[in-house]
């Protein structure tokens, strides 16, 4: 009897070492990442499935940081403001915020 046991399972590819140190620990070994879904067939991933999106993680510290460098965590990069209304996070690109409906100047 043949037995299935597949499914899609992530898995962490690391696509480049980046020549740039961390800005939470200063530790020079960051590395590019991202995180792909495989099509797994006993655990063993296939073939991917959908392609993450490309991240920058520290390996010292475990920061996350966007693909330009900015912290995802508690830092807010320039470029990014809030909403006067909710005071929630909002792209500069938008017009009204998304969570309350207010317009953004
Ligand atoms: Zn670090
Ligand atoms: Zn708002």
């Amino acid at each position: 009897m043949f037995f299935f046991i597949g499914g899609i399972q992530p898995k962490t590819v690391t696509i480049e070492k980046q020549a740039r140190s961390c800005p939470s620990c200063g530790h020079f070994d960051v590395s590019l990442k991202r995180v792909d879904h495989y099509v797994s067939l006993f655990f063993i991933p296939l073939f991917p499935v959908k392609r993450g999106v490309p991240f920058l993680i520290c390996e010292n510290c475990n920061t996350v940081l966007d693909e330009r460098g900015y912290s995802m965590g508690a830092e807010h990069p320039v470029g990014e403001k809030r909403c006067p209304s909710c005071g929630r996070e909002v792209d500069t690109d938008f017009a009204f915020c998304p969570y309350c409906g207010k317009t953004l100047s």
